[in-house]
């Protein structure tokens, strides 16, 4: 009887004496004259084999010297007990082996492009599977994975999902899967667009987001929605970005804010306690306010201190030239107190690198540094402050000896903000200043409804999110850009993890939001007139939210990449090494999907060619012609154009009928079809995909 197949690392040494039989790949090999040693790897591990004359039978022990890396092989054996200092700690099956008895070789590897082997054979030794360049990896991307650490991370990610979906059941959530080709949701990227053939010169959007749909779901009174879902955003690719990402997605009726923060909060608690990271709670809020004023930034590292320190008012009447100036046009002047590190940001330090290289490239024209000695100021400057400007200084930043204080002076709020924020973030890396393992999550709450363009406004979130208020008036700018929003964003070490608000399920209020965005009516109408619609129907009150699960996941494996965390990712520049995606497609396929004779036609690329009828016939029927059945088919369709211009002589000038006779089967006599020497010797349509007699099968498009 076949023996039942053993998982190579859950063995041990309870089973030592115990026959078994292990299927998986080659991970390493060691050859000790007589005996081979193997590492035997499958899913669950790895499992030393050993192979050798007096215990394996004499055709696998010749077998056995033809191993090599990568091999798919089984192996039938006995567990034995590894002799006393020959255990191996870098394996959990490390106080055994298997003794080989008959070996198979499932399938052969051919030589690899990089060392998929993670574990060191010799006890004692680590070993490093080296530094392999990404589009490598990616183009092997099969082989990549078969790396424990690759699986490891694939398996956790589908025990985070399995947690997400048990926790929203357990909580009266529905998972609904919604389109994937469907109308644009805008969320602030481009949309990949795809051509429909059915509705030539029309185009499905790839969903940014599933937001009009699950909104859409709590007016059809689903009530409690989530969905592991896959959104696209033709984006500028950024270090963490992919152009297909995961999202889950939710939403609630009859719910507010405080549902959701109690929500997410008890899931994601749940989902890091998987990666054994504790999560206090509850999570800390903050205005968005208060993060711009204070880190400079909407989604703040909350692990380190380094808060912006107001000074506008101390220098009022300041005779520094260059604060004087900047406050009386209308500017602002911030700074930061880096406490205890006046050694290592030293004088050079501090007007070398910092105020002449390093805040400039964050966007402001320089900066202001004082290193507190004693009880006093020391900087290249300080002389310029008044003696009540210096004590105030060293008051309002709580500055003691050994701290070393940043100001940056400018009149636009936000060039103080962002660039002190980049500040912040640098020195906290430079200094070692962000306590290693620490999670900190955040709330930002309170955000601008709308945010300034050059010429109008634009939503902050999308349009979809309640305001806090409803009496505006959509065409007074000023006034739109003092709204806040009901929306919240979940931060974590400096990362978004995910965001949401409180809709809008007024339909009056819908519009004059669109409105307030400058679309025009009709312009709404044809975005959005279905969703409108929907809401005239006794919409409910609703909210929800969604987490990015690349990110989330990344973040609680440690992972140093979002790439690291998916299986099939694409490359930094949006590519596919590995199926070569995106790639041109045939003439034949834009001109059904009537793409060749779009804009200005001579310019398109194909336009001009002559039409090839063979190639257009196979492209439609789905089946490749090879060389020798070109002519004949080529022949065939001359055939069928001279009968068709025949008909078509003879058909007369009337409208054409439909149906002349009442339709009904007429059937053939029986004869047999004429066939040609080629197809009697089967070199005739031999790719269409299914061949019966003299019949063969076409694709359901030409049904
Ligand atoms: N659809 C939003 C997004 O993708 C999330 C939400 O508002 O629920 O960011």
């Amino acid at each position: 009887m076949e023996m039942v197949r053993s998982n190579c690392g859950e063995l041990g040494l309870a089973d030592v004496g115990r026959r078994v039989r292990l299927e998986g790949w080659v991970d390493a090999l060691r050859d000790h004259g007589d005996v081979l040693f193997i590492h035997l790897r499958d899913r669950s591990g790895i499992v030393q084999v050993l192979f050798g004359p007096d215990m394996t039978s004499r055709e696998s022990y010749a077998l056995a010297g033809s191993l090599k890396a990568e091999y798919c092989i089984a192996v039938q054996g006995e567990i034995i007990a590894r002799m006393a200092g020959t255990e191996n700690p870098n394996l959990e099956t490390g106080l055994i082996e298997v003794a080989a008895q008959e070996l198979s070789i499932l399938s052969q590897s051919e030589t690899l492009p990089f060392q998929v082997s993670e574990k060191a054979m010799v006890a004692g030794l680590t070993k490093s599977a080296g530094t392999v360049m990404e589009d490598l990896r990616l183009q092997y991307r099969y082989l990549d994975l078969r790396r424990p650490s690759m699986q490891r991370n694939l398996i956790k990610r589908h025990k985070i999902n399995k947690c997400v979906r048990d926790f929203l059941d357990e909580r009266g959530f529905i998972e609904v899967e919604t389109p994937i080709l469907t109308k644009s949701t805008p969320e602030g990227a481009r949309d990949y667009l795809v051509p429909s053939r059915v509705h030539p010169k029309n185009f499905y959007a790839l969903p940014q987001s599933p937001q009009l749909f699950k909104q859409l779901l709590m007016v059809s009174g689903l009530e409690r929605y989530f969905q592991i879902a896959r959104c696209f955003r033709d984006e500028d690719l950024r270090p963490n970005r992919q152009p297909e990402f995961t999202q889950l997605d939710l939403e609630a009726s009859f719910i507010d804010e405080e549902f959701l923060y109690e929500l997410i909060e008890e899931l994601v608690v749940r989902m890091f306690s998987l990666g054994d990271i504790d999560l206090p709670r509850p999570f800390p809020r903050m205005t968005w306010r208060e993060a711009m004023d204070t880190m400079g930034s909407d989604k703040p590292d909350t692990r380190f201190g380094l808060r912006f320190v107001d000074a506008t008012d101390i220098f009022r009447n300041t005779t520094y030239g260059i604060f004087r100036q900047i406050i009386d046009r209308g500017g602002c002047i911030k700074g930061i107190n880096i406490p205890n590190q006046s050694e290592k940001l030293s004088k050079n330090v501090l007007q070398n690198e910092y105020a002449k290289e390093i805040v400039p490239s964050f966007g402001a024209k320089g900066m202001t540094w004082m290193r507190v000695h004693g009880d006093k100021l020391e900087s290249n400057i300080v002389q310029f402050f008044s003696t009540e400007e210096q004590v105030a200084i060293r008051e309002r930043f709580k500055a003691g000896n050994g701290d070393v204080i940043i100001m940056i002076a400018d009149a636009s709020y936000e060039i103080v903000t962002s660039a002190l924020g980049e500040l912040r973030l640098h020195l906290a890396r430079r200094l070692d200043l962000i306590p290693p393992d620490c999670f900190s999550p955040l709330w930002v709450t309170d955000f601008p409804l709308f945010l300034p363009t050059e010429e109008g406004i634009t939503s902050n979130h999308h349009p979809f999110t309640a305001p806090d208020r409803t009496d505006f008036d959509p065409f007074d700018r000023e006034e739109l850009l003092t709204l806040r929003s009901r929306a919240y964003d979940l931060v974590m070490n400096g990362e978004e993890l995910g965001g949401g608000s409180i809709r809008i399920h007024d339909r009056e209020l819908q519009f004059k939001i669109f409105r307030a965005l400058g679309l025009t009516e009709q312009q709404v109408q044809d975005k959005f007139g279905f969703f409108l619609k929907a809401l005239d129907f006794g919409a409910p009150p609703h909210g929800g939210l969604a987490l990015g699960m690349d990110r989330v996941v990344s973040m609680i494996l440690g992972a140093a990449s979002i790439r690291e965390v998916i299986a099939f990712p694409k490359n930094r520049s949006a590519h596919c090494p590995l199926t070569e995606a995106p790639s041109e497609v045939a003439e034949e396929q834009l001109a059904e999907l009537s793409l060749l004779n779009l804009g200005s036609k001579n310019n398109l690329p194909g336009t001009g060619k002559e039409q090839d009828l063979p190639d257009s016939l196979s492209w439609v029927s789905r089946i490749a012609l090879g060389g020798e059945e070109r002519p004949v088919i080529a022949s065939a369709l001359q055939e069928a154009e001279k009968m068709a211009a025949l008909v078509a002589e003879k058909s007369g000038d009337g409208e054409p009928l439909f149906s002349v006779l009442p339709v009904q089967n007429h059937m053939r006599k029986e004869a047999l079809a004429k066939t040609s020497r080629l197809s009697e010797a089967g070199h005739m349509l031999k790719n269409a995909p299914s061949v019966k007699g003299t019949f063969f099968k076409v694709a359901s498009i030409l049904e």
